[in-house]
């Protein structure tokens, strides 16, 4: 029997354009961090003791108190929040989600977005009443003020290219406040590669995803202050249980951190760098189609290169475009997050150069074809966010999936 998935399974295989989205399995794991977890997998560990060797490595890398490992960002939201509402108490860890008491976890309007599940339903898990602060687009320092001085037991600061960025609050500034309130303040950055700043700044405690750009396995590193970290990991006797890191997740995270610590990063910008080169050189010339470099929404080092359809001249839409190249075979799935704005991006950053190469024929192919059958523009927005909804509710998890 052969230990290749795809054979063994039929799936299709992927070439990920999009960056490090979930979905698609979030990263490729180098080498170094998949023989360690292979070690572990054969073998027992004592899990606090490992936990506690995370929490060092965690430290270390963060710049913070303490750490533990998690088994996702979501997880560790609702565990970071958990562990504001019961401190080290057991009794209220088991009790979970009732909660005996203040139970108001404060929110940034324009942060209560949806990362693949709501932000404020990872909060609602451990048994927190979400507040919402300010509006969607504006959150003011009195509106924070007030809803502190009502109480709250912590609030939640969300990192993202998904959250609303006009007229937010900025990051120092609501830590302050909220240290000013004696309210932990939790920042949630999954995606981002400031492993350090907001400690810095004097968060309570942060999240990040062990498998987005620190290229690990399904996992999420998190630090902070002592006490908060102990009474997060404390939650795996209650709430916590239901969302385990097992062996393997915290030996991956470990290992991608550390890996991370030694990875030449200058080469590694270099890389996508040369990558994001050839989709600009490869692309230009297209009717209707235009590229563009795009630097990253939240200031991460990396570059994309973005692709605006114009329908008219182009023949076709954006979206057309995104699923033409996902039905390929191997698939390639772009960033399609702003496609009703016409705009397909390319991330550099989670695949090899001949992968690149291979996209730019792609497209160059399917936008040909698009032109001389002149098939295009048939589908409207509506029809593909009703194709979407579709897809997601046809899973069936047995026999003759269609997908
Ligand atoms: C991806 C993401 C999450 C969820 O991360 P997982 O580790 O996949 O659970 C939470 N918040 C933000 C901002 C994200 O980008």
């Amino acid at each position: 029997m052969t230990d290749d998935p795809f054979g063994r399974w039929n799936l299709t295989p992927v070439i990920n354009v999009s960056g490090t989205m979930t979905r698609i399995g979030a990263s490729r794991v180098p080498e170094d961090v998949r023989a360690c977890v292979d070690r572990i997998l054969a073998s027992f560990v004592d899990m606090d003791e490992l936990q506690s060797r995370a929490g060092a490595v965690v430290a270390r890398v963060t710049g913070a108190e303490a750490g533990c490992i998690a088994s996702c960002s979501a997880a560790a939201m609702t565990q970071t929040v958990a562990a504001c509402l019961t401190g080290a108490d057991l009794a209220r860890i088991e009790a979970l989600p009732s909660v005996a008491g203040e139970r108001r976890v404060l929110l940034p309007m324009g942060h209560m977005v949806n990362y693949g599940a709501p932000v404020d339903q990872a909060i609602r898990l451990a048994g927190a009443e979400v507040v919402p602060v300010g509006t969607a687009a504006a959150c003011e320092t009195w509106h924070l003020v007030d809803a502190l001085a009502a109480g709250a037991v912590a609030a939640m600061y969300v990192v993202s290219h998904h959250t609303v960025r006009e007229n937010e609050l900025p990051m120092d500034v609501f830590i302050n406040l909220c240290r000013e309130h004696g309210v932990p303040a939790i920042v949630d950055m999954a995606a981002e590669y400031d492993l350090t700043g907001p400690i810095e700044l004097g968060a309570s405690a942060t999240i990040h995803s062990g498998h987005k750009f620190l290229s690990g396995v399904t996992s999420a590193v998190v630090a902070g202050n002592s006490d908060l970290i102990r009474a997060t990991y404390l939650q795996h006797r209650g709430i916590g249980r239901t969302m385990k890191a097992g062996k393997e997740s915290v030996v991956g995270a470990m290992a991608a951190l550390e890996s991370w610590e030694k990875r030449d990063h200058g080469a590694a910008r270099r890389a996508e760098e040369a990558r994001a080169a050839l989709w600009m050189r490869e692309l230009a010339d297209m009717s209707g189609v235009s590229v563009t470099s795009h630097a990253d929404w939240t200031g991460n080092p990396i570059t994309r290169t973005r692709i605006t359809i114009a329908p008219r001249e182009a023949g076709f839409h954006a979206w057309e475009l995104a699923a033409r190249l996902a039905a390929r075979s191997p698939g390639i799935v772009v960033r399609d997050d702003l496609v009703e704005r016409q705009e397909l991006y390319l991330d550099p950053c989670n695949l090899t150069d001949a992968e690149a190469a291979a996209v730019a024929v792609a497209i160059r192919e399917e936008v040909d074809l698009f032109q001389a059958r002149g098939d295009g523009c048939r589908q409207g927005w509506s029809d593909v966010k009703r194709a979407r909804e579709a897809a997601i509710l046809s899973w069936s998890g047995n026999r003759d999936v269609a997908l």
